[in-house]
């Protein structure tokens, strides 16, 4: 197993990509701990299911945008497991609209879930890295952080705004044993999908080179691979995992 003993925290594991993750990385032996807004019983089940593959787990209510909330949540990993090895930044909404009727508070929103929390959390866990001279960071960005997307541009600047947050991190921390990367998925089938309109999914595909969606393990497979020590001589990088589809 590539992370055995290995501590990780997965933020916005209760579904989707983050569930996902935390069972790849649960396989690989880690004890996970993840973090939910109000999903409580999806959460509990990514724990169940974690412990099923014979390891810890936990899931903490964390609104990611907290700073309070982010600090108190890592100190308890810390006290409870002892080290934080493994950080995915994952938790992350939508609040789509043509930019002119986009409001503030929808802008603000998705920049303070996906990009603020991401910062949250890698401050909060990277000092504990750092005293630890190792550590895995990895955020999810999106392959619209990379292209743009019409009715994103709120979700586009997250994203494209988490690719600049890895570079930078990636050149801060790199000297001291702590990777940090970014996966830009393309078009996953989750319930952040499942919202789109039927024939904006099949328009979608057309444009996608493999002419399919992806799953929540294609993101996983690589996360497990950039958290364990194969990975030792990667940071900073924007890995896509679309199907073709950022070509
Ligand atoms: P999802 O099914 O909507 O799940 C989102 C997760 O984030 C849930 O666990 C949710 O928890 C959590 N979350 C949301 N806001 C939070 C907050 N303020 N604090 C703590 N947790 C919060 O989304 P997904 O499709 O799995 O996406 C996961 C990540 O991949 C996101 O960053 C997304 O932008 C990115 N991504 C997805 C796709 C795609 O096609 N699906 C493509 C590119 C990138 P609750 O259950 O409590 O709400």
């Amino acid at each position: 197993m590539l992370l055995e003993n290995k501590t990780a925290i997965v933020t916005g594991g209760s579904r989707g990509i983050g569930r996902s993750i935390c069972l790849e990385l649960a396989k690989e032996g880690a004890n996970v701990v993840t973090c939910y807004a109000s999903g409580a019983a999806g959460a509990e089940e990514t724990v169940k299911l974690c412990e099923e593959l014979g390891v810890k787990a936990m899931a903490i209510k964390t609104d990611v945008a907290n700073g309070e909330e982010v600090a108190a949540m890592v100190d308890k990993v810390k006290a409870e497991f002892g080290s934080i090895d493994i950080l995915v930044n994952n938790a992350g909404i939508t609040k789509d609209n043509l930019m002119l009727k986009m409001t503030e508070d929808d802008f603000e929103q998705v920049i303070d879930t996906n990009l603020k929390g991401a910062f949250l959390f890698t401050k909060n866990v990277s000092k504990i890295m750092l005293k630890q001279r190792a550590g895995k960071i990895i955020n999810i960005s999106s392959v619209v952080g990379v292209r743009g997307n019409a009715g994103q541009v709120n979700y586009s600047a997250s994203k494209a705004g988490l690719i600049g947050m890895t570079k930078s991190v990636a050149k801060e921390l790199a000297s001291r044993g702590i990777t940090c990367n970014a996966v830009a998925p393309g078009f996953i089938e989750t319930d952040m999908t499942a919202k789109l309109p039927e024939a904006v999914v099949d328009e979608m595909k057309k444009t996608i080179p493999m002419k399919c969606m992806g799953s929540g393990e294609d993101i996983a497979n690589l996360v497990a691979f950039l958290a364990s020590d194969n990975a030792r001589y990667i940071t900073g990088q924007v890995i896509c995992v679309d199907g073709g589809m950022a070509m």
